[in-house]
């Protein structure tokens, strides 16, 4: 079972006819409201990708939280670890180019009071994985990563929004998923020389700090690495429509197959492709594959 302690927002998605400048109004013809958050998004790419998947999280007493609940039920992720708060539902404010590119302003909101001992010891275990990224409380993430590993589950982190990771914590993951960036901004802080190609370095890191290392490249695919091994994988030939979630179908497809026991190879190649499926749809939750599909993708 996938244990996954993260965010929820609502995401307001608004095309306009280019990005604002500081103090500027542009105007858009409408606008979408859909279910968001890394941890939401994460969960439901886990789910539709096959894993029994349980979110664990906090909402506020509003519509957007019901919104936010609602629609995880609908994929079939347990949301029975998902609380209220005091503070309001979290909420993306996005804005769209015709370009695709986009400027993102994020309210945390309840997101701030998600508590990782809502994740209770009883579903902790070797039969269990815990994903988390960086979008609640880092002290939550860490303490949790410490409980679940001791109690011999497996953590998987997306490191994003990417945060130093404390020294000591390292060795409480077992899987650590960053795109380009993140990768070249955790190497830095963990004292390589600023400018170092974190995808030439993917081997000896995942080495030194003894866990599975992923680097997702976009359009160019994505690489891991255990202590021992390295693979690469090229990305899908697509025309992306919008590639927002890509990275969290990559997390959730990825841990789905890991916690099914599959080996690093097949769970690397399963969210290559749904990484890329997740690009040919709008919106971040909706464009996110099945496991079917996925499979079905790998072999044509
Ligand atoms: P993030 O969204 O976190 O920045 P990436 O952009 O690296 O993450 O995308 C995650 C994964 O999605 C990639 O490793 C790749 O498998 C897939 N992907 C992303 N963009 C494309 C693309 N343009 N074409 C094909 N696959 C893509």
């Amino acid at each position: 079972m996938i244990l996954v302690f993260g965010s929820l927002n609502m995401d307001l998605a608004l095309s306009v006819e280019r990005l604002p400048k500081p103090g500027e109004t542009v105007l858009g013809p409408s606008y979408v409201l859909t279910p968001g958050g890394k941890g939401a998004n994460q969960a439901v790419a886990a789910a539709r990708a096959g894993a029994e998947t349980r979110m664990i999280g906090t909402i506020g007493d509003d519509e957007f939280g019901r919104m936010a609940l609602a629609s995880l039920q609908r994929q079939g992720v347990d949301v029975g670890g998902i609380g209220k708060g005091t503070k309001p539902t979290g909420c993306a404010a996005i804005l769209v180019s015709p370009q695709a590119e986009n400027q993102i302003g994020v309210a945390s909101g309840a997101n701030l009071e998600a508590k990782g001992d809502n994740v209770h010891n009883d579903r902790l275990g070797p039969g269990s994985t815990v994903l988390m990224q960086m979008e609640v409380p880092e002290a939550e993430v860490w303490a949790l990563a410490k409980r679940a590993k001791a109690r011999g589950a497996r953590v998987v982190l997306n490191l994003a929004p990417v945060r130093p990771v404390p020294p000591a914590s390292l060795k409480d993951l077992d899987v650590l998923i960053c795109n380009e960036h993140e990768a070249s901004v955790l190497i830095t802080s963990l004292g390589a020389p600023a400018g170092r190609d974190p995808n030439q370095m993917i081997g000896a890191l995942a080495k030194a700090l003894g866990l599975t290392f992923v680097i997702t490249l976009g359009a160019k695919g994505a690489i891991a690495a255990t202590p021992t091994e390295v693979w690469m994988v090229d990305a899908l030939q697509i025309k992306p429509v919008d590639t927002t979630g890509a990275g969290d179908a990559f997390c959730g497809a990825f841990t789905a197959a890991l916690d099914r026991r599959t080996p690093i190879q097949g769970a690397l190649e399963r969210a290559n492709v749904a990484g890329a499926l997740a690009c040919m749809a709008l919106g971040a939750q909706e464009a996110l594959p099945r496991r079917q599909t996925i499979e079905e993708k790998l072999l044509s």
